[in-house]
């Protein structure tokens, strides 16, 4: 899409926001309500473009994608009000006769950029949130998605004015004409290395951003895990769309006593969910594109190939795939994989769990798989990560009540239910002074009134 264009649409948007329109609570939660009826309406259509553009199977689609969604809708419908109401919050008493209070505003005009893995749902849950607070927004999603893409246009421009939400489509020239433009809040999701375009580019015009970006997320198995659960849920979660998932479990750390019975118990896992042959399972997904099939291929070479390791070019398969003897240094674990390969390394103590995790950027997420849960708190004491779940994986996304978010280089800023509330929004703070007395002690002349103050303030600290 050209500047010109692009430049005509945010003018739009800005115009519309300044009407208030989209401040009005009463108007947020209806177009909330049309968003909702929306997707209702689009549910089919919504799938078959999943399946069109990643083979997502139907399950995981209204899984990942829709039914997600309404809890949050619904969620922002009912508490929005209640989100947005003034705050009285004390008043020092040094400005006595006055009150404080703190006004939820929304920032204005949002743009909102998506990635191709979930496209659907991570381009719509940022939405539901920038509504939810009031903006008016621009939303730009992947260009390699693009049924998926196609048909978010779509439901935008049949459901709302477009001076109030719109779409600009393309790719990197397009994303970085709308980047180009003066938002008052980015919500980018997508790779690190984009959030730092992002972020650089953003830091132009001090636009603040959010970042949802990716990692690599470890999965750790303790000798005590109850390992038959910990192989479904960790194969669940790896993968789930192929492993095309920003919280997808990167790579295993398993204790040495318990390896071979878990990598037992993992191939059967995986032969259990896609059987014998998974490229004739209807419920596993393809690699987006060839670019990235050649990537995640290339990143097989590093150790030995325990299970899978079959591919299908033309149509953009690879196996699941579990890879042994790596090391460190592998270039398997300095990349974020995002894709169906599954590195594992035991250790024996958790110290050197601490120390690998520790030695890499700091990750979307980690999940550790114990049989006392408590000992987590010691660990996550040790290692940061934007969220976690112990005895299981991904699942924590699904809750509007826990920020969604990342930390270091997976990401800045969160979301979901209120945490989504307030990514878009701005607490502007009011004093309101009232006009009854009006001590002349701060204004100059200031003469001696300095040891007034001094003895004012020690009073009052
Ligand atoms: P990407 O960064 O390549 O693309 C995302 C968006 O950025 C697209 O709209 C694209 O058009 C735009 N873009 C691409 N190159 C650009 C450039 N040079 N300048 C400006 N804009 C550009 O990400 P992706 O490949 O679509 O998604 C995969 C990545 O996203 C993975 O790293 C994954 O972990 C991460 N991710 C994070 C989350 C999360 O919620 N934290 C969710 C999904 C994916």
């Amino acid at each position: 899409m050209e500047h010109a264009a692009i430049h005509e649409k945010v003018s739009r948007l800005r115009k519309f926001y300044e009407t208030g329109a989209s401040r009005d609570p009463a108007f947020r939660i209806a177009m909330l309500k049309k968003l909702a009826s929306a997707i209702r309406a689009s549910e089919t259509g919504i799938m078959k473009a999943l399946q069109d553009d990643l083979h997502k199977s139907e399950f995981e689609s209204y899984a990942s994608e829709i039914g997600i969604l309404y809890p949050e809708i619904h969620h922002a419908v009912k508490k929005l009000r209640t989100w947005a109401r003034p705050e009285r919050v004390p008043t020092p008493i040094i400005h006595f006769l006055s009150r404080s209070i703190i006004y939820r505003e929304p920032y204005g005009t949002a743009l909102i950029m998506s990635p191709w893995n979930y496209p659907f749902q991570l381009t719509i849950a940022p939405l539901i949130a920038s509504m939810a607070a009031g903006n008016c927004a621009l939303v730009k999603p992947s260009e390699l998605s693009p049924a998926t893409s196609a048909l978010i246009e779509r439901i935008v421009r049949d459901t709302f004015d477009p001076s109030y939400i719109t779409v600009a489509q393309g790719g990197v020239e397009t994303a970085t004409a709308v980047l180009d433009e003066k938002f008052d809040l980015i919500f980018y999701t997508g790779s690190t290395a984009v959030g730092r375009v992002v972020m650089t580019t953003a830091a132009k015009q001090l636009t603040p951003v959010v970042l949802e970006l990716g990692g690599k997320s470890p999965t750790i198995v303790e000798a005590d895990a109850r390992l038959d659960t910990a192989a479904k849920r960790i194969a669940w979660g790896k993968f789930f769309n192929a492993g095309q998932t920003c919280l997808a479990p990167d790579y295993l750390l398993v204790h040495r006593s318990v390896r071979d019975e878990f990598i037992g118990l993992f191939i059967r896992t995986i032969r259990d969910f896609f059987g014998d042959d998974p490229r004739r399972s209807p419920d596993y997904a393809r690699i987006i594109n060839e670019r990235h099939f050649a990537r995640v291929t290339a990143l097989m070479r590093d150790g030995s190939i325990i299970h899978g390791g079959r591919t299908a070019s033309d149509e953009r398969y690879i196996e699941p795939t579990l890879i042994g003897g790596v090391s460190p240094t592998h270039r398997i674990m300095h990349e974020e994989i995002f894709g169906p390969l599954f590195p594992i390394l035991e250790y024996d103590s958790l110290d050197e769990v601490v120390a690998l995790v520790n030695s890499m950027p700091r990750p979307l997420a980690m999940y550790y798989f114990t049989g006392r849960p408590r000992t987590a708190r010691a660990l996550f004491a040790r290692v940061h990560s934007g969220g976690a779940c112990v005895n299981d994986t991904v699942s924590h996304v699904g809750s509007h009540h826990l920020p969604f978010g990342g930390i270091g280089e997976s990401g800045m800023g969160a979301y979901h239910g209120r945490y989504g509330f307030d990514a878009f929004t701005h607490r502007r703070s009011v004093l309101m002074r009232s006009n009854l007395i009006d001590l002349p002690l701060r204004y100059p002349p200031y003469g001696n009134k300095v040891s007034l103050l001094k003895k004012l303030f020690r009073l009052l600290g």
